[in-house]
């Protein structure tokens, strides 16, 4: 009896890969659009910690752990919605097009050195975050790849985060890979691969391009179609291929 089931099981499961999906569900879940560009009102977890629930748990979990090997992982940011990335993408705009006389390309060119396009942020998600490490001093920016490396006040998270981060799931997402291109070196940027994963490939299958077109925000006019496409391949999936 028990060996009949057996077989039975082994059979479906090898099946399953042919057929079409049985639940809606079978492929990961179905994100929406508005989802997938911060539009959405989320359920978040965690006060000032604001992810979903299950990266919530696991980064309680890390937290934990850092924190009786001496380190005090600290959230600067995690989930920001759309008009939040726009607030900071128009900021930017202003202030290299007025204040340092930046043409709109050049200025676009800086912002995606680090910030992304509204819409397209992976902290539009729930999933990914900022982190630093509370116990040291640290003057000035926090978020500057030199405080994470070699004598920085962050070496030793970093080196906790690089041993440790992905056994609650956190992946670094811009890595230092010399070849990469898109968004530089961001030693803080973790994102949850088992939400995460799902929801890049949910995302790969949106038209940005046309989604874009139907945006405003400021710069948005100068945005050609080769520039999109330029940027999804870089910035949004030139990334740590495990998170691909
Ligand atoms: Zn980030």
């Amino acid at each position: 009896m028990k060996r009949r089931t057996f077989i039975k099981n082994t059979a479906a499961s090898g099946m399953a890969c042919a057929l079409p999906p049985i639940f809606p569900n079978f492929y990961g879940p179905d994100y929406t659009t508005e989802e997938l560009m911060g539009k959405a009102e989320i359920e978040l977890f965690g006060e000032g910690i604001n992810l979903r629930e299950e990266a919530y748990t696991s980064f309680l979990e890390m937290k934990k752990a850092a924190y009786s090997d001496g380190f005090d992982i600290k959230m600067v940011s995690s989930f920001r919605d759309y008009y939040h990335q726009q607030r900071i993408w128009e900021r930017k705009y202003l202030k290299y097009t007025q204040e340092s006389g930046m043409s709109p390309f050049d200025a676009i060119e800086k912002i995606i050195e680090y910030s992304t396009i509204p819409g397209t942020s992976r902290h539009h998600w729930g999933t990914d975050i900022d982190i630093i490490d509370g116990f040291p001093q640290a003057s000035g920016d926090v978020l500057v790849p030199e405080k994470f490396g070699a004598g920085g006040p962050y070496e030793g998270l970093k080196l906790w985060l690089d041993e440790n981060s992905t056994k609650y799931g956190f992946y670094l997402v811009y890595t230092d890979n010399p070849r990469r291109r898109g968004f530089k070196y961001e030693p803080w940027h973790y994102s949850y691969a088992p939400i995460s994963i799902p929801m890049l490939t949910a995302y790969r299958k949106l038209n940005v391009l046309k989604l874009l077109q139907e945006e405003r925000f400021l710069g948005i006019e100068h945005f050609t179609a080769g520039f999109i496409k330029t940027y999804v391949q870089d910035n949004i999936l030139d990334i740590n291929p495990v998170l691909l």
